[in-house]
């Protein structure tokens, strides 16, 4: 019965040019997500609102879904469209709606009419007394509620007429793409992807880097990076991911620097190298997934450590997040399966029995000076060969 959708956003906050903007940003967006989705549609957007249409035979549920993968909506609302035939038989299809949607009649409601097309004969008062009038004559048992109706029924006259009274609540957030791009570092684990979705939530476009080390990392390590940015890029759109062959720096630092400390060091060359990416690619900021106190390399000590590689900004979203409070995300956004799979990622081949959890930052740069022979050529071969696997969501 639907065949039309009136997409909500939020507006607060989004004025001027940059409302524009982010409806441009919101429309494209949709457009992407439905390309996933069975059918034909149109979308178009008139001022303050934007429309899906369907052009052909659809899948309401795979449609909504799609939809709801779309950071910026607020809400969905499923619409039907009624010919413009008279008044007459526009309260037959009122009734009609009515009947379908609930059929269970215990309930109050409110007719909300919006004239959009001024030519119509009767106003937007007139039409809610008229339309509530013939509502109650069909169905004598429900009330009207004209401040807190239990159901909103919208009647929208524009060149069509369309009704609508559910809103199906979308993803909220901003749209991909009205925020800038940041770089996400990308391991096969549960943190990273989530924190790749939260940060595209606020409509930042997401590229993303993967230090992989082959042979102690395996190439179905590497498919399960690749697998996860193409969950991410669902909510994302599509995603550069660059693959980095980090072995030889892994094998040189392993060789020179204490074992206690590799963790650390690792980490703050593949910011270093991630920083490098991020810059050639128009990046504003870096993100990761990191959680304080999570493992040793993530203590307040730790992360001051590896920050001060960067410039940029590093956005960390789940900083204050439990781990129970991430896997709920990633559950929800259907990253979790894939995350648990068992294959190891680089960090977990070189790690020391008892890394430092209280790393101090001149200690660190004295050890890093043993690798000042070799670190700058192998950092600018790994920047060399870095392969980009174009993922997107089909
Ligand atoms: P995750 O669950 O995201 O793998 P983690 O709990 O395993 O995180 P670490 O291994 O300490 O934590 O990594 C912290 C962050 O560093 C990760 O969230 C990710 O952003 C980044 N990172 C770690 N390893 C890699 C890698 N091999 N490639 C790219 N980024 C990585
Ligand atoms: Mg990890």
């Amino acid at each position: 019965m639907f065949t039309a959708f009136l997409i909500k956003y939020a507006e607060i906050g989004v004025k001027g040019k940059n409302r524009y903007l982010f409806e441009e940003a919101l429309v494209k967006q949709i457009r992407y997500a439905l390309k996933r989705c069975e059918g034909e549609f149109s979308v178009t957007r008139t001022p303050g609102r934007i429309y899906v249409e369907a052009a052909s035979d659809f899948d309401y549920d795979e449609t909504i879904d799609n939809l709801k993968t779309v950071f910026g909506i607020s809400g969905i609302c499923p619409m039907v469209h009624v010919e413009d035939e008279g008044f007459e038989k526009l309260g037959e299809a009122v009734v009609k709606y009515m009947d379908d949607v609930y059929p269970d009649k215990h309930f109050s409601f409110k007719v909300q009419a919006r004239r959009a097309r001024k030519n119509y004969p009767l106003n937007s008062m007139e039409l809610n007394v008229e339309l509530g009038a013939v509502i109650l004559d069909a169905f004598p048992e429900l009330t009207v509620d004209v401040h807190k109706p239990d159901v909103m029924l919208n009647v929208e006259i524009r060149e069509k007429i369309y009704l609508y009274s559910e809103v199906i609540p979308g993803p909220g957030g901003m749209p991909v793409g009205s925020n800038g791009k940041a770089m996400l570092l990308l391991s096969g684990g549960i943190d990273s992807p989530v924190a790749g979705y939260m940060i595209a939530k606020r409509g930042v476009k997401i590229d993303a880097v993967y230090f992989h080390a082959p042979p102690y990392t395996s190439d179905r390590a590497k498919q399960k990076v690749v697998d996860l940015a193409r969950q991410v890029s669902r909510y994302a759109g599509p995603i550069y991911l660059h693959v980095i062959n980090f072995t030889d720096i892994q094998l040189y630092i392993y060789e020179k620097c204490p074992h206690d400390e590799l963790t650390i060091i690792m980490r703050r060359y593949m910011m270093k190298i991630a920083e490098q990416i991020a810059r050639e690619t128009e990046c504003l900021a870096l993100i990761t997934g990191e959680s304080i106190g999570q493992v040793a390399s993530q203590t307040v000590q730790s992360l001051g450590v590896t920050n001060e590689v960067c410039t940029l900004p590093v956005f960390r979203p789940l900083i204050g997040f439990d781990k129970m409070e991430i896997v709920d995300v990633s559950e929800k956004i259907g990253t979790y399966e894939t995350s648990i799979l068992p294959y190891e990622d680089c960090c977990t081949i070189f790690v020391a029995k008892h890394p430092v959890t209280k790393p101090n930052l001149n200690i660190i740069k004295r050890h890093e000076q043993n690798l000042e022979e070799k670190i700058d050529e192998l950092m600018k071969t790994a920047l060399e060969t870095d392969e980009v696997i174009i993922v997107k969501e089909e």
